[in-house]
């Protein structure tokens, strides 16, 4: 891969919309993709084989809970630096973005949010430092779009619970310590329990042949009658609400990361399209390239606005779900479009791994499915603008 010479677009100065801190966390956050991810990523995606030397450094610079206090070993910034922090890391790669979101927002959220002091004081600073690695089990081979109808259950046995079923698509699921896993219980209501690598009975097979999310390790959980201790159930939240919640917290999170490979792929091409000479001249010279590049260029500011904002509302506990999802699916497909218009100005540049352009395109294809498709999305946006349930 060729050197990263990433600069980011600012194109209605939304840097004067940040404080010195945002300003910070972001700018640390991209030196550190620059000398962290960059060199290595293609290489590893090639590999398909997630780079587990970056895990101190996604600590480090405040990815493994960017919101959670820091009395339980999170950074405890606002929720504009955590956006910003999964921008940068996700101009690096999608894949790396995940690990992310998935650490901080589906296995710290709920520890810290659901659980119990104890719980609280048992994993979140493991977590945040890195020394485990948590995975989010919510998705099973019949249940996607609607997990509600989940199968996975567990049994009061007296001094514990027995868990059975199966989970899939689980990102982190083949190396995590601990995963937070949704089950129904006796009387079908949904609980989080925590289960951990080496309980009898559990096993994470590893989920081969992606073509996308290279470099992010994704899974199953198995779970074949699973002795889960009763003082691994997260107590403060029950109910579909409860992974619900969770997701807010990483869509939000998605929604900012999307806007870090949209601007990867299109400063990749403005600056290919500058230095690539046809007939006679640079193809950026050329109205029918332009076109793309001051298309791409409208659509990443009008994302950006639309992400600030969202962050203000959420630093002032005012976004809804619906808001975060119109963010995640208004992002996502920019980002894939832009990522699409880029490979072709590249021309059959942008096919080779020389260039992160088709990777990044390839990492879009899941981000737009997981966390709720782009469907789902626009169909929560239709129940919340007509109040009438086209899931029903
Ligand atoms: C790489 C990767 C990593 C993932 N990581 C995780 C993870 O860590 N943890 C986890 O729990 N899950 C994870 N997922 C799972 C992900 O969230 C699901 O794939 C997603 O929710 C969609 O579910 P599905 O694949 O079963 O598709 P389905 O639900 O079968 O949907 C198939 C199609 O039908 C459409 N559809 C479904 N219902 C409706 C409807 N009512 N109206 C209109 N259209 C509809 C969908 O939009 C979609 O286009 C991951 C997925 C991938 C690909």
């Amino acid at each position: 891969m060729r050197p990263d010479l990433f600069e980011a677009p600012d194109y209605y100065n939304l840097d004067e919309l940040l404080t010195d801190e945002h300003k910070l966390v972001r700018d640390a956050a991209r030196e550190w993709v620059k000398r962290e991810i960059s060199p290595i990523i293609e290489d590893y995606a090639q590999k398909a084989e997630f780079p587990t030397q970056i895990i101190n450094g996604l600590a480090e610079i405040g990815a493994f809970g960017p919101y959670i206090p820091m009395e339980y070993g999170g950074a405890g910034l606002d929720q504009i630096s955590y956006g910003l922090i999964m921008q940068e890391i996700e101009r690096g790669d999608s894949g790396v973005r995940s690990t992310a979101s998935v650490q901080s927002s589906l296995v710290m959220y709920p520890i810290w949010k659901y659980g119990n002091e104890e719980q609280r004081q048992k994993y979140l600073p493991k977590l945040a430092s890195g020394e485990w690695i948590g995975c989010f089990g919510l998705t099973e081979p019949d249940h996607g779009s609607n997990p509600g109808g989940m199968m996975t259950n567990f049994k009061d046995m007296g001094d514990h619970y027995l868990l059975n079923g199966a989970k899939m698509w689980i990102s982190n699921a083949p190396f995590a310590q601990v995963a937070v896993v949704w089950a129904k219980n006796e009387e079908g209501r949904i609980h989080g329990l925590i289960v951990e690598r080496g309980m009898e009975g559990f096993t994470t097979p590893e989920t081969h042949n992606k073509w996308s999310l290279r470099a992010s390790a994704t899974g199953e959980l198995i779970f074949d009658n699973v002795k889960v201790p009763k003082e691994n159930v997260l107590p403060n939240k029950s109910g579909l609400g409860a992974p619900l919640g969770c997701l807010d917290s990483a869509r939000y999170g998605i929604a900012w990361g999307a806007i870090g490979a949209a601007m990867d792929c299109y400063d990749t091409a403005l600056r290919y399209s500058k230095e690539r000479m046809q007939f006679g001249k640079p193809i950026g010279q050329f109205q029918l390239q332009q076109k793309k590049l001051a298309e791409m260029i409208t659509e990443i500011t009008k994302a950006q606005l639309l992400t600030w904002r969202l962050g203000v509302l959420r630093n002032d506990g005012k976004a809804t779900s619906a808001q975060i999802s119109m963010a995640k699916r208004n992002n996502v497909d920019m980002a894939i479009n832009i990522a699409r218009e880029a490979r072709q100005i590249l021309g059959g540049m942008g096919i080779t791994g020389e260039y992160s352009i088709m990777r990044h395109m390839m990492n879009l294809e899941s981000v737009i499915t997981y966390e709720g498709t782009h469907d789902i999305h626009l169909l929560i946006t239709g129940l919340d603008v007509t109040g009438l349930n086209a899931f029903k």
